[in-house]
This record gives structure tokens, C-alpha cells and sequence, in this order.
């Protein structure tokens, strides 16, 4: 999952980049409105967390452009403390939540796992598929019971096909979705990921559908 997160605070912005990529995101990040603009447009977010307080244009701003555009993604407001306006104000232009600061790293890590997998139409945060499930509040994944070892990666790219069950996905979207714009992409190495998931999984979970990517296989 990518998340990109616009905060110009930089001390604030550091933190929640620390703690997004603890909890198995892909993070970009933008330091005002017309960067953030032009990411969320350019590239595709699994969630994006937004200030409204930015320079250069303001996170209602971009998120009403956005909107206007067409984009989907989730969007969760930073918004000031008390400050009921913003929050209306946000919501009315498209965001999906909302946090006053300060907040709870927790609460926030919470309100963006609920905007993702609702986005794919799930509810409960524990994701099942045939023997493996994926706890994505502690990040713990088990087949036939038995707990399983992931890397970041590994973690990043099975949650990713768990939001998806039965849906076949192409190498590209998985190399869009996995990892942040300046990280040196090679859509190479998802096949070696995919390969590791494999043989750390039950057999034949993860289908390969030829010239169209991978399906994760859930039989009922
Ligand atoms: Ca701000």
C-alpha cells in the first residue's frame, strides 16, 4: 500500500513518515498544496493524508481539485484543533475522516487501515483467504494457523493482494502501488517477491495469469 503524506510541518511530516513506513506503507511526501496536487494526480495512493494548514495552495483547495478530477483515493484531513469549520468544510469537499491535532500516531494509523480496506468494500480488519490471514492491525500473517515470516516488502505486496482477493493484478499497478516514487522500482523484483510469497505460503495461492499478473486464489 502507497500512502502519500502532505504536511509542511517538517518535524510532524518526519514522525508520521516513520510511522507510516512502520506500518508497512510505501510513503511519498509533499511539503505544500501544489506538490501534493500534482502527486495525487500523477501518481496512484492507496490513502493520502492531508493538512488543510499548507503554503503555496491549501489542503481544501487540493483536495477539491482532486475531487473535480475524479480521484477516488482515500482522504483523511488534518485539520486544528476545535476547529469544526475545517471539518466540515473537508468533508464536504471529499474527505473521507478527519483528525484534530494533536492526535494519537495510533489513531490515525487506525483511521487510514479502516479507509483502505472500506475503499475495497471490507470490513473487518482481519483478512482471510482460503488458510492465510493477515491481521493488518498487528501486521501478523498466518497459513493453516501457523504463524509466517514476512519482510516489508513481502508484508507490503501480500496485504496488498489480500485487499484484492480473486482479483487479478498486473505487475505494474503492484510495482505502482508498492513502492514510493523515488525508490529505484524494477518491476523485476516483484516476481522474486511474488516467488518468496510462495514458497512461504500454502500451494498455488498466488496464481499467475499469463500477460495479465497475479491473482490470489481464495477458495471458499
Ligand atoms: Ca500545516
Amino acid at each position: 500500500m502507497r500512502v502519500l503524506l502532505v504536511e509542511d510541518e517538517p518535524t510532524l511530516r518526519a514522525q508520521l513518515r516513520l510511522s507510516l513506513q512502520g506500518a508497512g506503507y510505501a510513503v511519498d511526501e509533499a511539503d505544500n498544496g501544489r506538490d501534493a496536487q500534482h502527486l495525487g494526480q500523477t501518481e496512484p495512493f492507496d490513502a493520502v493524508v492531508l493538512d488543510l494548514g499548507l503554503p503555496q495552495l491549501d489542503g481544501l483547495s487540493v483536495l477539491q481539485r482532486w475531487r473535480a478530477a475524479g480521484l477516488a483515493m482515500p482522504v483523511l484531513i488534518l485539520t486544528a484543533r476545535d476547529s469544526w469549520t475545517d471539518k466540515v468544510a473537508g468533508i464536504d469537499a471529499g474527505a473521507d475522516d478527519y483528525l484534530a491535532k494533536p492526535f494519537h500516531v495510533e489513531e490515525l494509523l487506525a483511521r487510514l487501515r479502516a479507509l483502505i480496506r472500506r475503499a475495497q468494500g471490507i470490513a473487518s480488519p482481519l483478512l482471510r483467504c482460503g488458510g492465510i490471514a493477515l491481521d493488518t492491525r498487528s501486521g501478523r500473517v498466518s497459513a493453516d494457523g501457523q504463524a509466517v515470516a514476512l519482510t516489508a516488502h513481502e508484508y507490503r505486496l501480500l496485504a496488498y493482494l489480500m485487499h484484492r482477493p480473486g482479483r487479478v493484478v498486473s505487475r505494474t499497478e503492484l510495482t505502482e502501488h508498492l513502492y514510493a516514487q523515488d525508490f529505484d522500482r524494477d518491476s523485476n523484483t516483484i516476481e522474486v517477491f511474488i516467488g518468496r510469497l510462495r514458497r512461504k505460503l500454502p500451494a498455488a495461492s498466488i496464481e499467475t495469469v499469463r500477460g495479465l499478473g497475479y491473482r490470489l486464489d481464495c477458495p471458499a
